[in-house]
C-alpha cells in the first residue's frame, strides 16, 4: 500500500519472480539449504570443542530450552506494553489518540470521555491494543506527549489460542509492571 501526496492509498502489485530451471527441480536450492546449515553446524561444532579444551573462542550456539529456560531478552527491548498511571492512581492517558494515529498496525482502539478533573480535559474510557498486530516499532511510544505508555516489561511472550486473547485492555495495560 502506498500513501499518495492526495491522501489516497494506492496498492501497487509486485510479480513474483520467475523460478528458473535449477530452482524448479528444487534439489539444487535443497543443497544449498543443507550447506549453510551444515557450515553452521560444523562451525559451533568446532567452537564447542575449542572451548571444552579450554582454549579461547568465539561463543558457540546454544539451545535454550525454553519455556523451561526463559530467553534472556535485552533490557532495551521493545517488549509488552505498559500504562503508566499519575501520583494519584489515576491513567495519566489523556486520550489525545497520537498513538492511536501513528500506529502503523492500526492496532490501538481508544474511546475517549471527558475526564472528572476539571484541569484535565479527556481520559480513556477504553484503550486496547492488539499484540496480534502489534508490529512493536514503538511509534506509540515516541508519539506520547505525557510518557502515558512504554514497552518496557520485558514480556514477549504472546501465546494464545484465538485471536481475540491477544487484546490487551486497559485494566490488564494498566496492572503490567516494568521488568525488574
Ligand atoms: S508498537 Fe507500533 S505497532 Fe505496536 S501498538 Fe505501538 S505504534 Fe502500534
Ligand atoms: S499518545 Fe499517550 S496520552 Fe495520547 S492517547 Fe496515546 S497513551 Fe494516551
Amino acid at each position: 500500500m502506498i500513501a499518495e501526496p492526495d491522501g489516497i492509498a494506492k496498492v501497487r502489485i509486485v510479480k513474483a519472480p520467475e523460478m528458473g530451471f535449477l530452482e524448479r527441480i528444487y534439489l539444487v536450492e535443497v543443497l544449498k539449504g543443507l550447506l549453510v546449515t551444515s557450515r553452521h553446524f560444523f562451525i559451533n561444532l568446532w567452537r564447542h570443542m575449542k572451548k571444552a579444551l579450554g582454549r579461547e573462542t568465539e561463543p558457540g550456539a546454544v539451545t535454550i530450552q525454553y519455556p523451561e529456560d526463559p530467553a534472556v531478552v535485552a533490557r532495551r527491548s521493545r517488549t509488552h506494553h505498559r500504562l503508566l498511571r499519575r501520583e494519584d492512581g489515576a491513567p495519566r492517558c489523556a486520550a489525545c489518540m497520537l498513538c492511536e494515529t501513528i500506529c502503523p498496525a492500526k492496532c490501538i482502539r481508544i474511546v475517549a470521555e471527558e475526564s472528572p478533573d476539571v484541569m484535565i480535559e479527556k481520559r480513556a474510557k477504553s484503550f486496547e491494543i492488539d499484540l496480534g498486530r502489534c508490529v512493536f516499532c514503538g511509534f506509540c511510544v515516541e508519539a506520547c506527549p505525557v510518557d502515558a505508555i512504554r514497552m518496557d516489561t520485558g514480556r514477549v511472550e504472546m501465546a494464545a489460542f484465538w485471536r481475540t486473547d491477544m487484546a490487551r485492555d486497559i485494566t490488564q495495560l494498566l496492572g503490567e509492571r516494568p521488568r525488574q
